[in-house]
């Protein structure tokens, strides 16, 4: 009976009616629950199975194991390359011995002393031949207590091993949730019923039992698919949501016209669009024409011509009257969008001016580093409207911009840019703009799905018809020392002939990082770094002598690097060392090669964009990756696959497949980020589809049938709003 009376807990009860006030304390401190439902979505990472103990001597690489074992050692070291510790422990089941490692815990050497007995479970790995379990979950055995006795005691079948801490280890927090599960009334499921029959998944009461407390593995399973999927759907839901909400805003129609600035660029232009380029802009022209904003992602290789598709889309809006405001990242790419869009569109840039025609605009730049007088000369045309297209970094954030009709904007190379960002320029129209967002670091389509999944999105896949193929090596420099002097030759050969090269170097100055980016790749052995400021005067005084070269980092002031990029764009410098300050949209046609100084310092896709640069005009690229990584090693089996492929879809997935699931998601994500436990965005691909399917269905219904579902939304839209202001 009183067993009866005590389950009227529900998710949203406080912790401290449940447990003490001490475990209560302890937990929100450590990982700030307060609530039981905060509590029961902390997940198991796996379960120790009763009566299935391994010998360490049978172990083989790759199986999930428990082992029933004793310590033999521990010993703790720092690690020279990056920050952090490591600790190693071994132990002994008598049959053999094994390694476990545990990286920044140093805390667990109390728990672990010598002749500690235990139960340790994990994924067997081999490093430097020895196998070894890194991070293994473990559950030691009390002083004094029965080994048998332990190991027998366990409550059920299957100990749910949960991430743990010093003082909160797993067996104290599977029994906090024990108490919260015996405490439960039925959890009201969220999930509509047809969705969840559908799938034939648990209710969300039965899959939190079972993933804590689960009969069988199986059913642990089902229970993580179903919490796995409702992270997706809800996602989704969240995503759809927002993008219903945007398309339901009033904007300012643009149409296409007749006779305006569009039609006379189309006849200028001295090429002719792809297929792919048409298509795209189709798209955009038919967004922009409706009274509701545009939301639209351009993704497309480097090189696919995004700048020209987005270029249109701006004159389509000048010639109804409005402006365009162009993003970019940096200030070397914005001044080079300012000279590409004035070439590009040559008298039709010149409005106002002696000679312009009478339907030319003005194009003009906002930098954070330009004096004052050009600013103020800037800024006037952005506040008259006689620009119609006004180029900026994030000084176009800055208050003091303003637009006579800002219609649309363009953000280049999204990534580097927040949701924030754009909503502070969108705060500038006096209508909710038009938005196109252009990346070229492509995307699978799950990732766009769950990273953008606001956004519509269009693709372009070929490049223009005659672009030159690039053909990339690895150099490795230990195998191959005579390799790197192929390379400099290869410079001088391709100087001489007329062309211009690109040296990148993953560093500015001995001992600094321009690219802190990549820094969770770097394994322990850092050798010497190449540097910009190292390289420039070794080349220039040995292998590169008589060839110009010159620096470019993000350390020199903004007008050297203008002058130098545009030195180099003129062709008064035939060399450029430079860090990844070129890696986008940087556009010298006469460049062909590419030299990338340890080039395993760099992310996968990066390195594609890096190449990128050259093979841009009638010459083929070349791009050399050099490397000091050892043959075999992961660094060089990702350089391998840049050598082996062009393309920048499945590069991306091998990145991504490489980074943490927080480094995927991004900042953009971050708001629902911890709603986000189990949810992989490559490992769960066909899910977030399904789940994606479902939310539109469920959109598209009356969802005053579904005012749990509500609820839930609303809640993870508040959590959301709350992060953000916390980080603002
Ligand atoms: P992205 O921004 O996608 O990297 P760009 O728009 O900078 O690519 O285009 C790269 C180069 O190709 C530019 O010099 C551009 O003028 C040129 N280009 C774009 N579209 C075409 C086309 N259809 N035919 C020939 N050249 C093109
Ligand atoms: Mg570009």
């Amino acid at each position: 009976m009183q067993g009866e009376n005590r389950r009227m807990a529900t998710l949203d009860s406080k912790l401290v009616g449940v447990l003490g006030d001490r475990t209560t304390k302890v937990l929100r401190d450590l990982f700030g629950y307060v609530t039981v439902g905060d509590l029961l979505h902390h997940y198991p990472r796996r379960y120790l199975v009763r009566g299935e103990l391994s010998n360490i001597s049978e172990l083989n690489e790759g199986d999930e194991v428990t082992i029933l074992a004793e310590v033999f050692s521990a010993t703790s070291r720092r690690l020279h390359a990056r920050k952090g510790n490591i600790l190693e422990v071994i132990v002994t089941d008598g049959s053999a011995k094994l390694s476990l490692t545990f990286f920044n815990q140093a805390w667990r050497e109390k728990d672990l002393k010598v002749g500690k007995q235990g139960l340790f479970a994990g994924k067997v790995g081999v490093f430097n031949g020895k196998r070894q379990l890194a991070h293994p979950d473990y559950e030691l055995i009390p002083d004094g207590n029965d080994v048998d006795a332990a190991v027998e005691g366990f409550a059920g079948k299957y100990l749910p091993m949960y991430p743990a801490s010093s003082k909160m280890p797993s067996w104290k927090i599977a029994q906090c949730i024990e108490l919260a599960i015996g405490s439960l009334d039925e959890v009201p499921d969220y999930l509509p019923e047809s969705v969840r029959e559908k799938h034939g998944y648990p209710t969300l009461h039965q899959a939190l039992v079972q993933l804590h407390n689960p009969v069988d593995l199986d059913s642990a399973e089902k229970a993580r698919q179903r919490l796995t999927f409702d992270e997706a759907f809800m996602l989704q839901l969240l995503l759809l949501t927002r993008r219903k909400e945007l398309k339901n805003l009033d904007a300012v129609a643009r149409p296409p016209i007749t006779g305006g600035l569009l039609d006379a660029f189309d006849a200028l232009l001295p090429f002719q669009l792809t297929a792919g380029q048409r298509a795209v802009a189709e798209e955009i022209a038919s967004d922009v024409a409706q009274p509701h904003p545009m939301h639209r992602l351009l993704q497309g290789e480097v090189g696919s011509g995004k700048t020209v598709v987005a270029l249109r889309a701006m004159l389509s809006v000048i010639d109804n009257g409005g402006q365009a405001a162009l993003l970019a990242p940096t200030e070397v790419l914005a001044a080079q969008h300012l000279r590409t869009m004035q070439k590009l569109l040559g008298p039709l840039a010149q409005g106002g001016m002696l000679g312009g025609s009478d339907i030319a605009t003005q194009v003009t730049l906002i930098t954070g580093s330009q004096n004052a007088a050009s600013r103020k000369e800037a800024l006037a045309l952005a506040a008259s409207g006689a620009a119609g297209i006004v180029i900026g970094t994030h000084a176009l954030l800055g208050e003091t911009v303003a637009f006579k009709d800002l219609g649309l904007i363009v953000v280049d190379e999204q990534h580097r840019f927040g949701v924030e960002q754009r909503d502070a320029l969108k705060s500038k129209a006096t209508y909710p703009p038009h938005l196109l967002v252009m990346t070229a670091t492509p995307i699978p389509r799950t990732v766009a799905m769950t990273v953008f999944g606001d956004l519509d999105v269009s693709t372009l896949r070929e490049l223009p018809l005659g672009r030159q193929p690039i053909t990339t090596h690895v150099v490795p420099v230990l195998e191959k020392p005579g390799f790197l002097e192929r390379a400099w030759e290869r410079i001088k050969e391709e100087v001489s002939q007329g062309h211009q090269a690109y040296i990148v170097a993953p560093r500015i100055a001995a001992g600094t990082s321009e690219d802190s980016d990549m820094d969770f790749l770097m394994g322990e052995t850092s050798t010497e770094i190449v540097s910009v400021e190292e390289l420039g005067p070794l080349l220039s005084g040995g292998a590169l002598q008589g060839v110009k070269v010159a620096p470019l980092h993000g350390r020199q002031s903004a007008e050297l690097k203008d002058s130098t990029m545009q030195a180099f764009a003129n062709k008064e410098i035939d060399v450029l060392i430079s860090t990844t300050v070129i890696e986008v949209g940087v556009d010298v046609p006469n460049a062909t090669v590419m030299v990338i100084m340890d080039a395993d310092r760099f992310g996968v896709s990066q390195l594609h964009q890096l190449r990128g640069r050259v093979g841009r005009g009638t010459s083929p690229g070349l791009c050399l990756l050099v490397t000091n990584a050892e043959p075999e090693s992961s660094a060089r089996e990702r350089l391998d696959a840049v050598a082996g492929t062009l393309d920048g879809f499945e590069l991306s997935r091998i990145d991504l497949e490489q980074r943490r699931e927080g480094d995927v998601l991004g900042a953009s994500q971050s708001g629902s980020r911890s709603h986000l436990r189990l949810l992989r965005v490559l490992r769960d691909e066909s899910m977030i589809e399904e789940a994606r399917i479902d939310a539109t269905t469920i959109i598209e219904s009356d969802t005053s049938q579904y005012p749990l579902l509500a609820a839930e939304l609303a809640q993870i839209q508040a959590d959301a709003a709350a992060e953000y202001i916390d980080k603002a």
